[in-house]
């Protein structure tokens, strides 16, 4: 069942959105090599309850953390550790935060000092495919117009997407139908109309698409053990296109800065 939301509905989500946009750039300046993810995890949590709201991702299915810090070869999931950041890591952080009875979800990958070129533009095209991925995702349009636009620019470049997770539609509950495959076929799947909020969410490895999991029940890993990258926004369905609703101006500022 998708939940078409109202106008007033789609503000609440994007109060939630930007304020996990907001958490972001408060935590951009901290990501840097030495400091150890339980750390951001603890600023965002502060963050997010200081502004009226709860992390989506505490206690969700029994997630220890607020926040999912997944470093290198960890897809997604990751559980935030004493293990301090190193020069050269990347990592994704995935922020969900719930307020007014709607959630926000939102996921950056960051460079921790000086990463590798090839690895530098892993992360470039991830985030350019969930661009491409929103641009197709309009009214009239189907789910796999979305997963093909993400998909058919990654593999260009020899990335392997992951299928086994996708995007989700998002509002009052954190994972909502329907599911957004970041894989796909133009003109397939159930078709897009307005109203409807979604979370698109390329995760694209630098080697095979194959993942596991860890021992830890959550985190996901590529098979290779070769890094992945991860990009999130929120979006309403219009009639003409995707309206963002989350944001990375606030994380892009601090980052130029840097
Ligand atoms: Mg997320
Ligand atoms: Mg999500």
């Amino acid at each position: 069942m998708v939940y078409l939301k109202t106008e007033e509905e789609i503000e609440l989500v994007r109060i939630s959105s930007l304020l996990v946009g907001k958490t972001h750039g408060v935590l951009a300046p901290h990501i840097v090599p030495g400091v150890v993810p339980e750390e951001l995890d603890r600023i965002a949590e502060e963050f997010i309850r200081d502004n009226g709201a709860t992390p989506s991702f505490f206690g969700y299915n029994g997630f220890p953390k607020s926040i999912c810090v997944s470093i290198n070869e960890e897809v997604v999931h990751g559980i935030p550790s004493k293990e301090p950041l190193k020069n050269g890591d990347i990592v994704s952080v995935d922020i969900g935060v719930y307020k007014n009875g709607f959630h926000g979800d939102s996921a950056y990958t960051y460079e921790v000092g000086e990463v590798d070129e090839e690895v530098h533009l892993l992360l470039e095209r991830t985030k350019e495919s969930l661009m491409r991925g929103i641009k197709a995702a309009k009214a009239g349009n189907r789910i796999g117009d979305i997963g093909h636009a993400i998909q058919s620019y990654v593999e260009d470049f020899g990335y392997g997407v992951v299928r086994e997770l996708v995007g989700h539609g998002l509002g009052r509950d954190l994972h909502e139908s329907p599911e957004v495959p970041n894989y796909g076929t133009q003109g397939r799947g159930k078709k897009l109309v307005e109203g409807m909020v979604l979370a698109i969410e390329p995760m694209v490895n630098l080697g095979v698409r194959e993942i596991r999991q860890l021992r830890d029940g959550w985190t996901i890993v590529t098979r290779d053990g070769k890094p992945s990258a991860h990009f999130e926004h929120d979006v309403v369905i219009r009639k003409d296109g995707a309206e963002v609703l989350s944001t990375f101006e606030f994380v892009e500022k601090e980052l130029v800065k840097s």
